[in-house]
């Protein structure tokens, strides 16, 4: 196989690096972006003055705030967010065409064969790097080796505006000190797993008895030792390349919890507009809806329902999201949190219902609406339930 060289670049801190280009007092201070407190909202970005205190993303505004009173919260802006993300990748696509967007501020680029180019891939990520610097004022933070897993691990390492450079061969010893839980795809609850086998280090779980490994972890505890080598043969895939997302969702933690019917079938309406609009946006549709639903004593229920064919349609899903909500609030009723999440989805769905004209007909209106949802920043256009709903 061909040796190939892969970067994994992120920016530092994305959308609190934004918001300092759109307002420079904001350099050098704890500032977050996200929901405010008394909305029960949560830090979406923490610069890294704030994550000194312990604040980082999904904490609840709340907690944030009081680890550090200083904190400077910002609302976000996400269209700013998008435009500078846009400008990034037009910058990095002038040095590849195979570049994989993993999201708004990350990707991976393959530069195989781009040396007579850029020169080596280590010269052009610091060309790169210097480059978003000095035309877009943002950090970029990249990671070089002869695959995305180590990249990815090496962007990582190198943070905040850092360069990390793994030569071919050693993989290994560079994940070899590292914690486990660095490694994507260990979660807390396979690091403290492997920590109460005493394994804390990816060299350990590397080096440990393969048989030992497949014992307690299955059938991927061997992947997961090729992983702690640094191995990994999955190629950067350019978009259109790769399947459609596994899951389209939205969830919504309500400023007070909810018990009024009505109000809670308004909501479910509000989140399956928005999940539709996007699968819409992706030309994709749906077999499968999962309904997440979280008390007001934090426990959570999730429940799914299958229609007999793809629709990307809320109206069509309404109805059954409904059904599966009555069902969970039988036997209680505060809902803390409402969650809606598409899977099983058919991208195919457009082509064969294009002659339909009926269906014709309401893509249009539907259309229509998702322009005027774009146009009003998602919340001031809303119809039948949802209007209910107050923002
Ligand atoms: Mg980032």
């Amino acid at each position: 196989m061909k040796k190939r060289s892969v970067l994994h670049v992120d920016l530092d801190a994305f959308f609190v690096s934004v918001e300092r280009v759109l307002d420079p007092s904001l350099c050098g201070k704890p500032v977050v972006v996200g929901g405010s407190s008394q909305q029960r909202g949560v830090v979406a970005a923490a610069s890294y003055e704030a994550r000194q205190y312990g604040v980082h993303s999904a904490m609840a505004m709340s907690q944030a705030m009081r680890l550090c009173p200083d904190l400077t919260r910002v609302s976000g802006t996400h269209k700013m967010y998008s435009r500078a993300s846009r400008a990034v990748f037009r910058l990095l696509n002038g040095y590849t065409p195979i570049i994989e967007k993993v999201s708004i501020d990350e990707a991976y680029l393959d530069l195989t064969g781009t040396h007579h180019l850029f020169g080596d891939a280590l010269d052009a990520a610091n060309e790169m790097q210097r480059r978003v610097k000095e035309e877009l004022r943002l950090d970029l933070s990249i990671g070089v080796s002869g695959n995305r897993l180590v990249s990815k691990v090496a962007s990582a390492y190198a943070k905040p505006f850092g360069l990390c450079d793994v030569a071919r061969g050693g993989e290994a010893r560079f994940f070899a000190p590292l914690a486990v839980k660095k490694l994507p795809g260990i979660g807390p609850v396979t690091a403290n797993k492997l920590r109460s086998l005493n394994i804390d280090c990816l060299g350990t779980l590397a080096d440990a008895e393969k048989r030992f490994i497949e014992d307690t972890f299955g059938s991927h505890g061997a992947a997961m030792q090729r992983r702690a080598r640094g191995e990994c043969s999955v190629e950067v895939c350019p978009p259109g390349e790769r399947s459609a997302p596994k899951s389209i969702g939205h969830e919504q933690t309500f400023a007070n919890d909810i018990d009024d019917m009505k109000l809670l079938r308004g909501h479910i309406q509000l989140l399956l507009e928005h999940a539709c609009s996007r699968m819409r946006s992706k030309t994709l549709a749906a077999k499968t809806l999962s309904l997440k639903v979280r008390f007001a004593d934090f426990t959570t229920h999730t429940s799914d329902v299958s229609l007999s064919q793809h629709s990307d349609n809320e109206q069509r899903w309404l109805p059954q999201a409904v059904a599966l909500l009555e069902k969970r609030l039988k036997h209680r009723s505060s809902v803390r949190l409402l969650g809606v999440r598409f899977t099983n989805f058919s991208s195919n769905y457009y082509q064969s219902s294009l002659f339909n004209i009926e269906n014709e007909e309401q893509r249009a209106r539907t259309a229509i609406a998702d322009e005027l949802r774009e146009k009003y920043a998602g919340s001031s256009f809303k119809s039948g339930a949802s209007l209910w709903v107050s923002d």
